[in-house]
């Protein structure tokens, strides 16, 4: 077909459960036949709440308001949390409702990105951003985050929030890939409806009175597959790359009741996603079922050929159901409604889009007077969501490195240094209260703990102490430092870099360590980053590296593993495994697995423990040897069982990808061509592929061998791993092969 066009049978089926019932279909029908066509194009507009007052809805009778985005917030950030934006959100209604005399009164949808934790309100409970999330591999505490963040964002009279973000992305040099679960398709799969699930409730259950919002999946489709990781550009990708990668997450999403899904401000193939009927109508409304509604980017239907921000009859026609027009609306309503008229957009059309919002608004519970969730004191903050924050937190530190020093005794006297060790907002990255998360958090969430308190709280009660000095410097040397540094918050196009080096050109932390190991202190760097980068100048000062990307509120996460009892054995474990692979150098932009050549320093996967302390390869060591055998591992992306597996294979290895569905069993081909290939089966005791085991691994493995492997060759799974020379002699037969835990 023309490029941008799908061709709906190749797309994976879907079943949107929940949203249609009679009930709800015979309410939306009775009223939309007492709707005038002002009011039907009304619902299809959004306006943001910095450019309109509740006045402004007798003449426009918008359907939704968005509640943030780069316009201030509601209320007045440091006065009490959540009942100002409530308080604001009641005067809007009251409009809406007396404007329609003698009629049911249509309720507002108020939306608000909503995507790590509320995190628009003050004193919010800020949760990991997702690509943390991702290295936790644990989809139940995907929806109990889900769970926590509908509560913040319903107490706070807002009945939708803009995620989960779907996007898999593909090149880190993206802004916005800290905004996505994983690299790897199989973890965003696996997350997808868990965070629906926790936002919505049970299918067509949820509703605003118990605590859930609408979610919104978000960007459909490609946004993580843009040519160079450039926010908003094209995804020059075939077909079957867009549905086995970056629609990944939409079908469980879409099963699992999600009211809404964003479209993505980027392209297909060259042709915008807000123009794209093919893909909004056909695939996603058609194949996949959903019946929610599609509503549009900022302004995105702008970006569509032949439209503008006031005017773009193509985006409608195309599938959105409402346009997100925050500065924009009252031109985008006189033109679309003048274009309803003409019949350039068809009457089924505006029916239809209409039919999806107020389905929606009806399944939420936003018909019913009652709304008791905005009267509860303490739901914003909560010693419960704070706990599950800290779970998080916890689960999602990935151990890149360590040579011992860790855990730290609870009674040592540290040094906490760098920048990034007693802020909020570093902690916490963009989306944090605005946009690009540069606002004076320490001040924002009185109740956060930055990493160093939560440091100097587990020392403390442990008989040891905590000195703060962002530079490092000390007068008495400490027993060891923890050395906390990494990005400074960005979000969308203002994160996208052009190289993976670590803030190029800033060497402080750098300096940092130095002199901490000149002076002979063990040294814990804890990096904050958005993406895996290039560090390995860092890693290398460092005894021990976490990468611990961008944590939010509750800092005492880290000092949870870090720190040990006072004999030094480990509290925690840690279990995060990177979600993203991390590049052995600043030019591996598009580092995924089942990318020919996969080389990366860390794989997909990897994540050391204190029970699994694997070796880490010396940074060079690699490249000095055969590159296309050294280096090859084997791991398994850890899921629920019976989540798909997948088997990851390392340098220079044409790897066949895996999935696992109902049991342990699956077969990977091997090749290292054109030497060697082997074929294996995993068989050997059932794996309980969720958690750690002492069992080994079996893999029966047919193989062929033209010449023996010459360099160190090491099949592995976590960290454990058997010589593979001794497999791969040269010949050809059947091998099974013990591979340790
Ligand atoms: C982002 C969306 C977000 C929207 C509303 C856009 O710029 O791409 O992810 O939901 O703004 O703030």
């Amino acid at each position: 077909g023309p490029r941008g066009e799908a061709n709906p049978r190749a797309w994976p089926q879907a079943r949107s459960q929940g949203l249609v019932d009679a009930a709800t279909e015979a309410f939306v029908t009775r009223l939309m036949a007492r709707m005038s066509l002002e009011e039907k194009i009304g619902q299809m507009i959004q306006a943001d709440i910095g450019s309109i007052k509740p006045e402004d809805l007798r003449r426009y009778p918008l359907g939704s308001i968005l509640a943030g985005g780069s316009s201030p917030p509601l209320g007045k950030p440091d006065r009490s949390p959540g009942a100002d934006w409530a308080a604001t959100g009641r005067a809007f209604e009251a409009v809406a409702t007396e404007s329609r005399p003698g009629h049911t009164p249509i309720p507002l949808i108020f939306g608000i990105d909503a995507v790590h934790g509320n995190n628009n309100i003050v004193g919010a409970t800020l949760f990991p951003h997702n690509v943390g999330l991702g290295a936790a591999r644990d989809p139940d505490l995907i929806r109990r985050i889900g769970e926590a963040t509908a509560k913040e964002t319903a107490v706070a009279g807002i009945h939708w929030a803009f995620g989960p973000t779907l996007a898999v992305p593909q090149d880190d040099r993206w802004g916005r890939t800290y905004e996505g679960y994983s690299e790897d398709p199989a973890i965003v799969r696996s997350y997808a409806d868990q965070m629906v699930l926790g936002l919505q409730g049970r299918p067509g259950r949820g509703t605003i009175q118990d605590g859930r919002v609408a979610a919104s999946a978000k960007h459909f489709l490609g946004d993580g597959g843009t040519k160079d990781g450039v926010d908003q550009g094209d995804a020059d990708v075939s077909e079957a790359e867009l549905i086995r990668i970056h629609a990944a997450g939409y079908p469980p999403a879409v099963d699992a009741g999600v009211m809404t899904v964003m479209s993505s401000f980027s392209s297909w193939q060259g042709r915008k996603m807000h123009g794209n009927k093919s893909l909004l109508t056909d695939v996603l409304k058609g194949r996949m079922g959903f019946n929610g509604f599609v509503v549009g980017d900022w302004n995105g239907h702008a970006q569509v050929p032949g439209c503008t921000k006031d005017d773009c009859a193509q985006t409608f026609n195309a599938g959105l159901d409402m346009a997100m027009a925050p500065d924009s609306w009252k031109g985008l309503f006189d033109a679309t409604l003048a274009q309803a008229r003409s019949g350039a957009i068809p009457m089924a059309r505006i029916d239809d889009a209409v039919r999806r919002i107020l389905r929606v608004k009806h399944k939420l519970g936003l018909f019913d007077a009652q709304r008791p969730w905005t009267d509860r004191p303490g739901v914003i903050g909560s010693p419960e969501h704070r706990a599950v924050a800290r779970e998080a937190v916890r689960k999602s530190l990935v151990l890149l490195k360590n040579d011992g020093v860790l855990p730290l005794r609870a009674n040592a006297n540290l040094l906490v240094a760098g920048t990034h060790a007693d802020d909020i907002g570093m902690q916490s990255g963009g989306w944090t209260l605005s946009w690009q998360g540069d606002g004076n958090t320490n001040k924002d969430f009185p109740n956060a703990q930055s990493i160093y308190a939560g440091i100097a709280e587990a020392v403390r009660a442990g008989g040891g102490s905590a000195t703060l000095s962002v530079d490092g410097s000390f007068t008495r040397k400490p027993d060891a430092a923890i050395v906390v540094f990494g990005e400074t918050p960005y979000a969308e196009m203002r994160g996208d870099v052009r190289t993976l080096e670590f803030q190029a050109g800033d060497k402080q932390a750098l300096a940092t360590l130095r002199k901490l190991k000149a002076a002979g202190v063990p040294v814990v760097s804890v990096f904050l980053s958005g993406r895996p980068l290039w560090v390995n100048p860092e890693l290398n000062q460092s005894d021990a590296f976490v990468a611990a990307w961008l944590l939010g509120s509750e800092g005492g996460g880290i000092a949870d593993v870090l720190i040990g009892d006072v004999q030094g054995r480990p509290r925690n474990d840690f279990t995060g495994r990177l979600s993203f692979s991390w590049p052995k150098t600043a030019g591996q932009f598009t580092l995924n697995q089942g990318q020919p050549g996969y080389d990366p320093l860390f794989p997909l996967g990897y994540g050391l423990g204190y029970a699994r302390p694997g070796r880490v390869p010396r940074l060079g060591e690699v490249a000095g040897v055969d590159a296309s055998l050294a280096n090859t591992s084997l791991f398994f992306a850890r899921g629920r069982v019976p989540a798909p597996f997948r088997l990851n294979l390392g340098a220079g290895v044409t790897q066949q990808a895996v999935d696992g569905p109902q049991t342990q069993e699956g077969a990977v081909r091997l090749n290292w061509a054109p030497r060697a290939q082997a074929t294996a089966r995993i068989t050997g005791p059932a794996l309980d592929l969720t958690r750690e085991t002492n069992a080994d691994l079996l893999l029966q493995m047919q193989y062929r061998v033209d010449r023996a492997p010459g360099g160190p060759v090491r099949l592995g799974l976590g960290s454990g791993s058997v010589d593979a020379r001794s497999i791969f002699a040269a010949g050809s037969g059947w091998r099974t092969v013990r591979v340790p835990l």
